[in-house]
């Protein structure tokens, strides 16, 4: 069987969690530069819509005393981690789906309780990080979505839990279900099937194979599949990157050597940090310039070169030398850049680098760069910047309402608790 777990709310939840005064009052949060509602609890539900722009609700807002968000990601990532790592105690295989959504795979387990079993990681993750979430369990991934669409739906019968483990119940399920809430079918899909009169899940059900690879491809007859409790997802764990890249377009174009210089030493430390990410290790470092090909009018250059690390490396140091030492041999003056990047290639898992037996690897160096994506991750991105980098430019977002990194900042953590 598949539990599917998905936290209610989840960003509204966040915050919650340390403003228990809002509980069963109208929360919302919105995105990046406060943009529109990303989140809402259940008391707002009714009156605003998912993806409502912030200023156009302003006012009822302010009539209906909803509590207002900036999105604070520091402390949903770190709220995600800390759910997803209970989840990981109660199930042998889990696929992180979403920063609020797992997959855990649950064969072998048969000789629990499975309801028991469930109860216990609920409760315990509600227990300890405060995100209420919900279950839904079947045979087949998108079976264990719609169980759980049901115990969202009907949380006063279900308890937040509900398992699809028997032919009568995920008949009564599909009859229920409507066809744009099946996992795997878009809007755009949905409308088509209603012209069809295909309305819910058990009327898709019935379509022939050969119409839904017709006009669904073979995703469609997957889905088909699913539906009727055969397997045709499995879980998905992330491959790692083959190549990795951070480019940017400058807002106006330069000639500033220095400015280059500050943008790809930048690049390259963002680079680095996600090759430590994701466990990885460069050998090449492709540096690259280019000026704006839409100003016909002006000289145009495209420089690039690739540079080989001694050793693999997934050093901020290191990629940012290499960075620097690629621009001074593309720049040419008197060009106006547009756009710049580095891309990592030939990327090798970080703990079984090859040494470079001519260059010795300083083992302090490796302890450095972990403290850096530590005080990064604590503090904020790009709080700790190699040599290179100008400390002014962070990205700065409008964020009128942000809470304060209750999980990852000390002083925050001291506000809260006087
Ligand atoms: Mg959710």
């Amino acid at each position: 069987m598949f539990a599917l777990v998905d936290a209610n709310n989840f960003y509204v939840s966040c915050e919650r969690v340390f403003r228990p005064d809002l509980n069963g009052k109208p929360v919302v949060v919105l995105s990046n530069n406060d943009g529109c509602v990303i989140s809402r609890s259940n008391e707002a539900k009714p009156f605003i819509p998912m993806g409502a722009p912030a200023f156009q609700y302003e006012k009822i807002f302010r009539e209906r005393n909803v509590e207002v968000f900036s999105s604070n990601f520091a402390l949903y990532g770190d709220m995600s981690t800390r759910v997803m790592n209970i989840l990981a105690r109660y199930a042998p295989d889990m696929e992180i789906y979403s920063i609020d959504e797992a997959f855990l795979l649950l064969d072998g387990m048969e000789h629990l309780n499975l309801e028991d079993h469930l109860k216990r990681m609920k409760k315990e993750v509600e227990k300890s990080t405060g995100i209420p979430i919900t279950i839904g369990v079947g045979n087949t991934k998108t079976l264990s979505k719609v169980a759980a669409k049901i115990a969202k739906k009907f949380p006063g019968k279900t308890g937040g839990i509900y398992i699809l483990d028997s032919p009568g119940k995920i008949e009564k399920a599909l009859r229920w279900l409507p066809v744009e809430d099946i996992h795997g079918i878009g809007r755009r899909l949905a409308r088509k099937l209603h012209r069809m009169n295909i309305r819910k899940a058990a009327d898709f059900i019935r379509l022939s194979n050969a119409w839904l690879k017709k006009h669904l491809s073979i995703q469609g007859l997957r889905i088909k599949k699913e539906l009727l409790g055969e397997r045709a997802f499995g879980l998905e764990m992330p491959a790692p990157r083959k190549r990795i890249a951070t480019t940017r377009t400058f807002e106006t174009d330069t000639s500033d050597f220095e400015y280059l210089r500050e943008r790809l030493v930048t690049f390259a430390s963002v680079t680095a940090a996600k090759l430590r990410k994701q466990g990885s290790a460069c050998q090449l470092l492709t540096v690259f310039i280019r000026t704006n090909r839409h100003r016909e009018d002006l000289p145009q250059h495209f420089g690039s070169i690739t540079l080989h690390a001694d050793y693999p490396t997934d050093s901020s140091l290191h990629l940012a030398q290499l960075a620097v030492a690629g621009l001074e041999k593309i720049y040419r003056p008197g060009y106006r850049y547009k756009k710049a990047g580095v891309i990592a290639g030939e990327l090798v898992p970080a703990r079984h680098r090859q040494l470079n037996l001519f260059v010795p690897l300083d083992d302090k160096h490796i302890r450095l760069m972990q403290s850096i994506d530590k005080l990064n991750a604590k503090y904020g991105y790009d709080l700790l910047k190699t040599g290179g980098q100008d400390p002014a430019r962070t990205w700065k977002m409008r964020q009128a309402k942000l809470s304060p990194s209750y999980t990852t900042r000390l002083e925050d953590v001291i506000r809260v608790k006087v």
